[in-house]
């Protein structure tokens, strides 16, 4: 089951022979394996939401020196305006903010690596993945969690790194920096060599993971992608148009294909109320945005007809 779900996530992604695939509890676990595994004393992370911002955090709780370039809820990053200092070890994107819909394009990522090539780059694609097409030259490391787009029950995170990072954590180790215990990097990485992991995992994920990745191949790769920037710009027309909506991203090359957000004049809980006649629901802001904006997710899961559905459901009740 492990061998069949990773080979065909690496089909799916095209991901490269020197990358490896682990299974952990979440993509939060990631984090930390992350902070633990391959920062001895600093790590550099871009901040404009809730998810970044846990992320920059773990560092700081587990003992090191964390840098941060911070940008408000709803706006992202632009790699020419901000310097990341050279004693980094590990640089920490978020690629796409689920909280606030922001997402940082890939050519923004390559640019930020042309720039750094010695640290680690990490990229948090937990809510986009399949989504972004990854040049796996220009990023270490990626990782999701199976309930987002491939829309599994929660309890499994995928991540997928390179020889550099294992490089990076057989350092620490040799210098006896704490590294943690079962989900070390070389204790994951001495099972995964034979399809299996250092603890009883959630093997019931791992097979419907490899199960729905199965339909995503079948499917292609390249439809998925299409199919995704149709639904978007289906919703994002509609928000344009719409009395009641405006985006919650200003800048269009930061508004996330996978999360779509809108700020309503209307509380989300009364939008949802008004969709209810229809079976339809959708999600409500984030914290403290929770009654002032909805985000809508855009996953494989949702087809161009289902969109299509809400958009009409919106437009009559809504407008
Ligand atoms: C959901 C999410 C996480 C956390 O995933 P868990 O599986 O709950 O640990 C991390 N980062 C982003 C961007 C997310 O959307």
């Amino acid at each position: 089951m492990y061998k069949h779900t990773t080979d065909g996530l690496r089909t799916l992604l095209n991901i490269p022979d020197n990358y490896q695939i682990f299974f952990l509890s979440s993509a939060t676990e990631i984090w930390e394996r992350i902070i633990q595994n391959c920062v001895e004393h600093t790590s550099f992370h871009c901040v404009n939401g809730s998810f970044s911002k846990r992320f920059y955090e773990f560092s700081g709780e587990l003992g090191k020196k964390a840098f941060k370039e911070e940008a408000a809820f709803g706006k992202g990053f632009y790699p020419e305006k901000f310097e990341i200092p050279a004693e980094t070890e590990a640089i920490c994107l978020t690629q796409n903010e689920t909280s606030s819909g922001v997402s940082m394009p890939v050519a923004d990522i390559n640019k930020i690596r042309e720039k750094n090539k010695e640290a680690l780059l990490f990229v948090d694609a937990v809510s986009s993945l399949p989504y972004p097409e990854f040049d796996f030259t220009k990023i270490d490391s990626t990782f999701f969690s199976v309930q987002k787009c491939f829309g599994l029950p929660a309890g499994l995170g995928v991540w997928i790194l390179n020889d550099r990072v294992i490089e990076k954590a057989k350092q620490l180790e040799a210098k006896k920096v704490l590294t943690g215990t079962y989900h070390t990097i070389s204790s994951i990485l001495s099972k995964a060599k034979d399809n299996q992991t250092p603890e009883t995992p959630n093997v019931w994920n791992i097979f419907l993971l490899g199960k729905v990745i199965e339909d995503m191949n079948k499917k292609g790769i390249a439809t998925i992608r299409k199919e995704t920037e149709v639904k978007a710009d289906m919703l994002y027309n509609y928000i344009k148009d719409s009395n009641n909506f405006s985006f919650g991203v200003e800048d269009p090359a930061h508004r996330s294909k996978t999360t779509i957000v809108a700020n309503t004049a209307i509380p989300a809980p009364e939008v949802n109320k008004k969709l209810e006649q229809f079976d339809l629901a959708v999600g409500s802001g984030y914290s403290s945005y929770k009654e002032k904006q909805i985000r809508i997710a855009n996953f494989p899961a949702y087809s161009v007809e289902k969109t299509e559905e809400l958009v009409n459901a919106l437009k009559k009740t809504i407008g």
